[in-house]
């Protein structure tokens, strides 16, 4: 299978929803960054974990943020909920930002921001039945009396697919698909404004984190529900996003909406995911734009393009230069010096002998 036949397999797939419309950001990101140093190594040795990240959240819109583990997406995920200060750049949230918030303000910045963590087990207190660990967190904020915190709690259970029996279970006696349909509840009964799900389905199997795509999707319908979903996974961002950025060493390297990306990926790394997770999903082998070798510490990245120890398109310019995130369209940038030679449709020349070679299950 070539490029331009492994494209269109996944565009066909990723067609199914219709693309968003421009709509007013709730939350904007401009050049944050965040470098930690390293503890008695000085300035000059620092990880630059988010470096110059800059994205904007229309109202009701879902953005996806994929990468490879340890490109960043999790310290993006820490910033935008205030659990580390950036560097540079600023976070803005219902045009406050959110840096400068104090009191009553971060209170309720707390409680309009919610997120979701990978792993269900670890958010929950164990000693605390599921209802009670619902309920903490309404009586925190002093929202309603003790009933109908209770009645609240019953509602948003039956609301995340869960029957009231299971207000009284302890997180030892849920699987872990049912303890995160207990954690989305619990961060909606606050009624956030904006909601970050962090890896929300990978610590679940193939069936639970359907379920769970299902479940987000249908409360974003219900809710309107602002969201950013970070994965590794492309295909979790497809089942969800409207548009999806991808991250690479701590930058982001293409930005698009949903159907644009899967149909017109422009980035080599953009490509390379794809083709990993079509691999995943069908068994289908595309060598010309598979990812190859481990992710470069950001310790110590490659100059000029971060990318190009890996890139089966680089070339000299590629580690002098790097390069600037240039638009493609109205709707759609990339960071890559070569990405107008990069087109969808371009059938990779060495890839027939290996093409043979191609596994389809
Ligand atoms: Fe590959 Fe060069 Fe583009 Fe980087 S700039 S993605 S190395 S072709």
């Amino acid at each position: 299978m070539n490029t331009h036949t492994l494209l269109s397999v996944v565009a066909a797939d990723s067609r199914a929803a219709a693309s968003p419309a421009p709509r007013p950001p709730l939350v904007n990101v401009d050049g944050i960054a965040k470098h930690y140093l390293l503890p008695g190594l000085g300035r000059s040795f620092s990880v630059k974990s988010v470096d110059g990240v800059s994205f904007a959240i229309g109202q009701g819109e879902v953005l996806g943020l994929v990468g490879e583990s340890g490109c960043g997406k999790s310290t993006i995920a820490r910033l935008l909920t205030r659990q580390t200060t950036p560097t540079s750049g600023r976070v803005t949230i219902a045009d406050q930002e959110i840096a400068n918030v104090k009191g009553e303000e971060l209170k309720r910045l707390h409680r309009t921001v919610q997120l979701v963590f990978q792993d269900p087990f670890g958010a929950l207190d164990p000693r605390m039945q599921v209802g009670t660990s619902m309920e903490a967190p309404l009586a925190q904020h002093g929202i309603g009396t003790r009933h109908e915190r209770r009645q609240m709690v019953m509602h948003m259970l039956e609301e995340v697919g869960l029957d009231e029996s299971f207000s009284e279970r302890y997180p030892r006696q849920c699987s872990g698909g049912q303890l995160q349909r207990v954690v989305i509840g619990r961060a909606l009964l606050l009624q956030p404004s904006f909601l970050i799900c962090d890896e929300p389905t990978s610590a679940l199997d193939a069936s639970m984190r359907t379920q769970i795509l299902n479940l987000l999707t249908d409360l974003k319908r219900r809710h309107g529900l602002t969201m950013l979903m970070i994965s590794h996974d492309l295909r979790v961002v497809r089942h969800i996003c409207d548009r999806i950025a991808v991250m690479y060493l701590g930058r982001i390297v293409e930005i698009a909406d949903r159907d644009t990306l899967f149909e017109a990926p422009r980035h080599p790394y953009t490509r390379a995911l794809i083709a990993a997770s079509m691999l995943d999903q069908t068994g289908l082998y595309a060598p010309e734009i598979q990812l190859h070798g481990e992710l470069p510490s950001p310790l110590n990245p490659p100059l000029g393009c971060h990318f190009h120890t890996r890139c089966a398109h680089a070339q000299a310019k590629c580690s002098q230069a790097e390069p600037e995130f240039e638009a493609a369209s109205d709707t759609h940038q990339v960071r890559c010096h070569f990405w107008r030679e990069l087109q969808p449709e371009e059938p990779a020349e060495n890839g027939s002998a290996q093409n043979r070679r191609n596994r389809v299950n």
